[in-house]
């Protein structure tokens, strides 16, 4: 367990944020906090807030930024984000939401200790996107080329059969979330530089090599 840091890790769709999150969390106990997941599974779980989101998600485009501080700052009041720290992946999303996740953080005293950029070009997102696919029960993650269960049809993790792919993972849905991208998420990056937060990681290379970069930036 590491001593508590307040994160977001900002970087295209299929850069890697999510993977990178979840060792972060497993190794210093940073809670990982994403609204990808929070949505997925208020879909998958026929909630209110699922049924107003579904349509905006199978599209690749993104949810309003009421609907999406709603939803961080409930999370962020639960105990063990507010105890061991966080990781944001894919929120903040646009600069409105920068902005309203700077005042909600002033407001508890408890501001962003770094912003970690995981840099990927375009060129090698989509065949990383739409290769991907993950064990039904235990939600560990695979890849058509890059990375296949040992023995074919069975986790190796969790000896399930089933494996689910993600719906906005198709490649029409893929342009539509790299243009969401380019067009609303990337003015964060100088959003975050003028505050002194922002640290660049090349995302390109192997996860444990990413995974080395974010703690040496970070300072772990
Ligand atoms: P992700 O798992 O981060 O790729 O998110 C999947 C989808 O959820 C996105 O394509 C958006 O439709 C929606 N979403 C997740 N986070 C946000 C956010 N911070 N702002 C707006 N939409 C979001």
């Amino acid at each position: 367990m590491s001593e508590a840091r307040r994160i977001v890790l900002l970087g295209p769709p299929g850069g890697g944020k999510g993977t990178q999150a979840k060792r972060l969390e497993t190794k210093h106990g940073w809670c990982q906090l994403s609204t990808g997941d929070i949505l997925r599974k208020a879909i998958a779980d026929g909630t209110p807030l699922g049924q107003r989101v579904k349509a905006i998600l199978d599209a690749g485009k993104l949810v309003s930024d009421d609907e999406i501080m709603g939803v961080i700052g409930e999370r962020l009041e639960q105990p063990d984000c507010a105890a061991n720290g966080f990781i944001l992946d894919g929120v903040p999303r646009t600069l409105g939401q920068a902005e309203a996740l700077e005042r909600l953080l002033a407001e508890k005293g408890t501001p962003l200790d770094a912003v970690v950029e995981v840099r990927v070009p375009d060129e090698m997102l989509m065949e990383r996107i739409t290769g991907r696919f993950f064990c039904a029960a235990c939600k560990a993650n695979y890849h058509d080329s890059f990375h296949r269960p040992k023995v074919e049809g069975v986790c190796d993790h969790c000896g399930s059969t089933e494996f689910i792919r993600r719906s906005d993972d198709s490649p029409e849905t893929v342009k539509d979330r790299l243009a969401s991208y380019h067009e609303q998420t990337e003015p964060l990056l100088p959003f975050y530089e003028e505050r002194g937060l922002l640290k660049l990681v090349d995302g390109t290379r192997s996860m444990d090599e990413v995974t080395a970069e974010m703690e040496r930036v970070l300072g772990v």
